[in-house]
């Protein structure tokens, strides 16, 4: 277990009191806060915002703050406009093509009134200061994409006393880049005496707290997606905690090779199948219930179902010679008989929470026993277990499977939720820990004319 693991519980219940503290305080009228969300939204070719989940998740801050008079200064990354920079310049084009405008759009849909400022043409520099000077009390403004400046992802010192000059007060709700050392996120909190957890961060620790920290047991864990590689550190940890661990997804197939199983044309790590044996020998050693699939769908192509079947595995799968998975075939699936146990060893679980599809759930064929642990979420949901998940892809299967599935948590932290969840450094929250007291906040806050002389 990293060294930085045992101090997390402890430092996430402090956030999410600092949080209830900046909730508390009635009146920031005057008061300029930048707040730094995490608007990385995906956009569609033509430059729309595909999905406005983060959009949305920011909300309840931007109304917060404006609601006790702050004046916002909103700001956040889009994209790696790094990755595309040009060697001789940057253009306006390429400006132009990483700007926050379709969030800015989004967002205006979402304030009412005049409470959207706008967008302004940079994120420092006099253009963001002017406009940052021109708010009103209970105003948003967004600032230009933060990664328009190579010192974001740099850390760069210069360019976080530039953002930090922008207010009195930071607020940081970016959950999902907590587990980066960037200029917004680690090098602006440290150079300013107020610093917060907003809203959005405050659930996701309490969620943390709740499910992983002191859980109400037995705690049941679903584990799958893609690869182990992306996910050791949790599962070592999980194994430590959990009292029921089942195994899906392609990263099952690593688990079932180091037990002897042939896999077929299934892509497996090599590199992971020791640790994997370990694994199992722990999850045994410690009494945790670990399953494996018993049962698999197989295709011959990943991509559409051909000559699939359903494969049980047997003894008789660890022979080469009589393989069960045959060798032109990819398990693409849990099967019926895994998913039933999934379910019902879920099922007796008062905290359970779900990480990574099941199968390749993107061809619906293959998406059965992703939408059978769905339903086992939703049912342990309604009878009142507290119930969590996380990842992009199950997320997205989540959000596919209808109006009827039912979670009571879902993280959007995605990288972030799986290394808080495995005890990683997090210095994204380590620099939002502050030893003032949060009622300090309104009575040494600047009073408007010193805000905009300070300036
Ligand atoms: P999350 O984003 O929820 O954390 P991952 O990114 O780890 O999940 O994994 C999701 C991906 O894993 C999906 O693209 C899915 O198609 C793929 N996947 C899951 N099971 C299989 C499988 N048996 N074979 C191939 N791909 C799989
Ligand atoms: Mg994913």
């Amino acid at each position: 277990m990293p060294a930085a693991a045992n101090d997390l519980p402890a430092l996430a219940a402090r956030l999410v009191a600092a949080a209830e503290g900046l909730a508390r305080a009635e009146d920031l009228r005057g008061v300029r806060v930048l707040l730094r969300a995490d608007l990385n939204v995906p956009l569609t070719p033509d430059g729309a915002v595909a999905d406005d989940s983060r959009i949305r998740a920011t909300l309840p801050a931007l109304q917060m703050l404006a609601a006790k008079g702050a004046r916002v200064a909103l700001a956040s990354h889009l994209g790696r406009p790094d990755a595309d920079a040009d060697a001789g310049g940057r253009p306006a084009a390429w400006r132009a093509r990483h700007s926050l405008a379709p969030v800015a759009a989004e967002l205006r849909a979402h304030l009412p009134g005049d409470s959207f400022a706008g967008l302004a043409p940079d994120c420092v520099g006099p253009a963001a200061a002017a406009a940052v000077g021109a708010l009103k009390d209970g105003q948003v403004l967004l600032l230009e994409n933060l990664r328009l400046h190579a010192g974001e992802a740099a850390n760069d010192a210069a360019f976080a006393a530039q953002l930090a000059a922008l207010a009195d007060v930071y607020v940081g709700d970016a959950f999902g880049v907590m587990h980066r050392a960037q200029a917004s996120v680690t090098a602006v909190p440290a150079l300013m005496p107020h610093r917060y957890p907003g809203p959005l961060v405050a659930r996701e620790l309490s969620n943390y707290l709740a499910t992983m920290v002191h859980p109400r047991r037995p705690l049941g864990v679903a584990m799958g997606g893609a690869k182990v590689k992306d996910k050791i550190g949790v599962l070592r940890e999980l194994i430590a905690r959990a009292d029921v661990l089942v195994v899906g997804g392609r990263m099952a197939y690593t688990f079932l090779a180091a037990l002897g199983v042939s896999v077929g044309r299934t892509q497996i790590e090599q590199e992971w199948l020791e640790p994997a044996r370990k694994m199992v020998d722990a999850a045994k050693a410690r009494g945790v219930k670990l399953l494996l699939p018993t049962d698999v769908l197989v295709s011959e192509s990943l991509d559409a179902p051909v000559a699939t079947r359903i494969v049980p595995l047997t003894r008789s799968c660890c022979t080469p010679e009589a393989p069960c998975i045959p060798p032109g075939s990819f398990g693409v699936d849990i099967g019926p008989a895994t998913a039933a146990a999934y379910a019902e060893a879920l099922e007796a679980c008062e905290t359970l929470f779900w990480n990574g599809p099941m199968g390749r759930f993107e061809v619906p064929e293959f998406g059965g026993g992703t939408n059978a642990l769905i339903a086992a979420v939703t049912a342990a949901t309604k009878r009142g277990a507290a119930t969590c998940i996380g990842g992009g892809d199950s997320l997205a299967a989540f959000a596919h499977a209808g109006p009827g599935a039912a979670v009571g948590f879902a993280s959007t932290g995605g990288g972030a939720s799986l290394e808080l969840l495995e005890g990683a450094a997090m210095p994204g929250l380590r620099a939002l820990d502050s030893p003032a007291a949060p009622a300090a906040l309104v009575a040494a806050a600047p009073a408007p004319a010193a805000a905009a002389a300070a300036q």
